[in-house]
């Protein structure tokens, strides 16, 4: 059983300390990145000052230590996301890397005529690796409409489930909205007509736990950074057969078995995709930043964020001509708003100059942004480290904001 303790929980994160412009910081850019705790930050110096050594080839101690700990991380990462084998948890440099190696691997699978399905909510890196593969191989992409809720249109799923589908990818929880997607009804309906379907677990990592067997999701990939770990580390899950019918992603040093000049072949899982020296202080801080999530316990950070959601959810909406984006009853605690005659830039520097971190844009989400007819939004993203007061403190200054600017 878990406690929630913000009070503890905030002494753990250093920059929450820090003032912006004067003011003490308001963090909100969640969704972007997540900030990183003391424990976290203390296992990358401790890496880099007791035993930073390179892994997987060194006989001697500083290697085998690193190689213990790398692995080590790895097994804290596969069990998780309940992960059958330790083999199936590949590193990668981060979701967008983990997409690219899958739809760089279907490019030798898929044939003219195949067809594959993007959601409309996905982020660019869901949608532009496979416009890619569609190029390089003549399948054809189709796209699974959004419905004014910021929802998917599942009607419309159903109507484009057809045999020549190949390859689902969608995101478990859309960066732009928060809308939580219906990815176990996507994937059993995938199934039945043979395809695989990729989930893109990015943003749904900081607030659900996943679990890929119960799921029996095909690929599911993550970012670190998202989930209180460095940038620059992520993992890749694959089914095993599909993860050994795919060719490696990119050739170099430790994802072979014999190397001539005449043939080369390759390691078995999961060195085939994880060539050249891999991010090692990262994976073990993963590792780290994994512990200290489990520690505070996903339900509880789920029930707090979700608290936050609706705090904010019913101030912002008290003001005039707020729109919020985004009205599914399954959401993360995002709220991506606009309110009338004020572009989302100019809001979001004005709560910059009050130390209020959001992200204004379109969020590497374009689609969404045309589909409601507008270039961007302001976005505000809630984590387990951020407060009630602090959204007391943002809504003021939305308020104050709108006053400035119309
Ligand atoms: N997918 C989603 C849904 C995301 O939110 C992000 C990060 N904004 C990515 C993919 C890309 O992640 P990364 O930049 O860490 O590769």
């Amino acid at each position: 059983k878990t406690t929630f303790n913000i009070e503890k929980i905030r002494k753990d994160f250093p920059i929450l300390d820090r003032k912006v412009n004067g003011y003490p910081l308001v963090y909100f850019d969640n969704a972007a990145t997540s900030q990183t705790p003391k424990q976290v930050i203390d296992a990358i110096v401790d890496y880099y000052s007791n035993y930073n050594a390179n892994i997987h080839r060194g006989v001697h101690a500083l290697s085998q230590e690193a190689t213990d700990a790398y692995e080590q991380a790895r097994i804290k990462i596969q069990r998780h996301f309940n992960i059958p084998n330790a083999y199936q948890t590949l590193f990668t440099a981060g979701t967008t890397h983990g997409i690219n190696m899958v739809a760089s691997g279907y490019a030798s699978i898929l044939k003219e005529g195949d067809e594959v399905l993007v959601s409309a909510l996905e982020h660019h890196s869901n949608i532009v690796p496979w416009q890619m593969l569609c190029e390089k191989t003549g399948a054809k992409l189709k796209v699974i409409p959004m419905l004014e809720t910021g929802t998917l249109d599942m009607e419309a799923f159903d109507a484009l489930l057809s045999d020549r589908l190949k390859v689902v990818f969608v995101n478990h929880v859309s960066n732009a909205l928060g809308t939580i997607n219906p990815i176990a009804e996507i994937i059993t309906k995938a199934h039945q007509k043979g395809a695989v379907v990729l989930v893109d677990g990015a943003q749904a990592a900081p607030h659900i736990k996943a679990d890929v067997q119960e799921l029996d999701v095909d690929f599911y990939v993550v970012s670190a950074h998202k989930i209180c770990g460095p940038t620059g580390v992520g993992m890749l899950y694959g089914k095993e057969d599909l993860l050994k019918l795919l060719p490696p992603y990119q050739g170099g040093g430790e994802m072979i078995d014999q190397v001539t000049f005449e043939k080369t072949t390759y390691a078995g899982l999961p060195h085939k995709f994880e060539a050249g020296t891999p991010n090692i202080c990262g994976g073990i801080a993963f590792g780290v930043a994994l512990d200290y999530m489990n520690e505070i316990g996903f339900d509880a950070i789920a029930k707090y964020e979700h608290q936050l959601l609706e705090y904010a959810t019913s101030k912002l909406q008290e003001i005039e001509g707020l729109r919020i984006y985004g009205e599914s009853k399954d959401k993360t605690a995002v709220v991506s708003f606009n309110i009338n005659g004020i572009h989302p830039y100019d809001m979001g520097t004005i709560l910059d100059k009050l130390g209020i971190a959001v992200r204004t844009g379109h969020h590497c989400a374009q689609p969404i942004m045309d589909f409601y007819k507008i270039s961007g939004t302001v976005r505000a993203s809630f984590s387990f480290y951020n407060t009630f007061e602090e959204i007391d403190t943002f809504v003021a200054a939305v308020i104050r904001a709108k006053e400035m600017l119309s």
